[in-house]
């Protein structure tokens, strides 16, 4: 079980801010910026580069959604950031695939 599983599964406590059937959003333990939350799947893809082309409508969902979070938490005047890593070049550090919400601050451009 992943560890984004056990907060699906209320075994570890989150920040929950949003949830449906199909992605829960909970604010990131380590934030990088003002507002960072983190949207999941509840299925368990264990990171973008292998969801499947059925997976197509849970992608979209999750973008969909994400830009919806980021409108609930106050960002969408000022702008906010979606990032997604991939493997360890992409700094990846927990294998269920995640949306980051970053807000609340001007990103740097080119990301480190
Ligand atoms: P990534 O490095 O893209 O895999 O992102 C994983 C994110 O999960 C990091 O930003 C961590 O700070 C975050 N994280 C790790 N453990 C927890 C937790 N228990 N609750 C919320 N966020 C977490």
């Amino acid at each position: 079980m992943t560890l984004f599983e056990k907060i699906i599964a209320r075994q570890i406590p989150a920040q929950i801010v949003y949830e449906d059937a199909t992605v829960l959003a909970f604010r990131d333990i380590n934030p990088q910026a003002p507002v960072h939350v983190l949207i999941v799947p509840r299925q368990p893809i264990p990171r973008v580069g292998e969801a499947t082309p059925e997976d197509q409508p849970l992608l979209g969902h999750l973008l969909l959604k994400a830009a919806e979070v980021a409108a609930q938490l106050g960002l969408k005047e000022t702008g906010y950031r979606l990032v997604i890593n991939h493997g360890k070049n992409g700094g990846e550090s927990v294998p269920h695939l995640h949306c980051h919400i970053l807000g609340g601050r001007v990103m740097g451009w080119p990301p480190g």
